[in-house]
């Protein structure tokens, strides 16, 4: 397949609809971005990355970096993280309190905010947040290879000052006794992860391990066991859209994170990784043009994991 040709004609597919969908708000450094702004990589085992629109340009991750910190809290944890966070979806939006309640403050799943601030916790286990972050951001750049990779400060802070929604979690899930850590440094370590710069090419590159049973067929290494691998897919089928993953299921069918500010990663089990970014959102907060992009994506090469 000419892989090139194919990311650019996505990028006709997609033209009427740039510009379409809601940009989020709520955190108003996010509300700067243009809904036009599209872009698209595709990265592959062979280590051949192809890249359409604005495919290069950066933006904050946010909850993609649920994934990469899912998968370094397991390396730590292992399966005693499932003491703290459950495996089931949501059925909620994002940052959605009710079910902490019922729960006793086991949030849900490590793909909602909660169970994120829970993971991040994990992560920071005894060392302190710093030693936690500066962990993160070395594991994303060397599993994205070039380029470099920071934190947005600006986003950062933006994230902290409008925090009382992600505040009002992490202090709901400590009055039940699930963080090891005070919620602030909790939360620092969440806004901070959330606002990680990289762009499509860089995300896609850095997700190949879950494309290939947790081995980067690119770097060489072995990043995860296949189970965990597998597992963390399964629950970006699940859970990896907010409370509109069993229509992301229904259009894409592949495993996949949709973040705020308008990113969604995708993997392709056993083939490659694929990032779309455009900021409009649908009413559940996956990007509307990004989804649109990856159910035409998945027509054009039938990488729909049910075939
Ligand atoms: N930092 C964002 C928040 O906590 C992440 C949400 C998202 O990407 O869904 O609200």
């Amino acid at each position: 397949m000419d892989y090139q040709a194919l990311v650019d004609d996505i990028v006709g597919d997609v033209h009427a609809y740039r510009g379409s969908g809601k940009v989020a708000s709520y955190i108003p450094a996010l509300a700067e971005a243009d809904a036009h702004s599209f872009g698209l990589a595709i990265a592959l085992a062979d280590g051949s990355t192809y890249v359409a629109g604005e495919g290069d340009e950066t933006f904050t991750i946010q909850s993609i970096s649920y994934v990469f910190s899912l998968a370094l809290a397991l390396h730590h944890v292992k399966s005693a993280l499932w003491n703290h966070v459950g495996r089931e979806p949501a059925g909620s939006p994002v940052n959605s309190i009710i079910q902490l309640e019922i729960e006793k403050g086991k949030p849900r799943n490590p793909l909602t905010s909660s169970g994120a601030l829970v993971v991040c916790d994990q992560l920071i286990g005894r060392r302190g947040r710093e030693e936690a972050c500066s962990e993160l951001l070395q594991f994303l750049r060397e599993r994205a290879g070039a380029g470099e990779i920071g934190i947005d400060e600006t986003i950062a802070m933006s994230e902290s000052r409008a925090g009382a929604f992600n505040r009002s979690l992490a202090h709901f899930i400590a009055a039940f006794g699930n963080l090891k850590n005070p919620p602030e440094e909790v939360l620092s370590l969440y806004y901070r992860q959330c606002s990680v710069a990289m762009s499509c090419r860089q995300l896609a590159q850095a997700a190949l391990f879950l494309a290939f049973d947790g081995h980067d067929p690119v770097k060489g290494d072995v990043v995860c066991t296949p189970s965990r691998a597998r597992r963390i897919n399964a629950l970006m089928l699940t859970s990896g859209h907010y409370d509109n993953s069993g229509d992301f299921a229904f259009r894409v069918g592949l495993p996949g994170k949709s973040a705020v500010s308008g990113a969604i990663l995708a993997i392709v089990p056993r083939t490659g990784v694929v990032c779309v970014w455009s900021p409009g959102l649908n009413d559940a907060g996956t990007s509307l043009v990004g989804a649109v992009a990856l159910e035409r994506l998945v027509e054009r090469t039938g990488w729909s994991i049910f075939v």
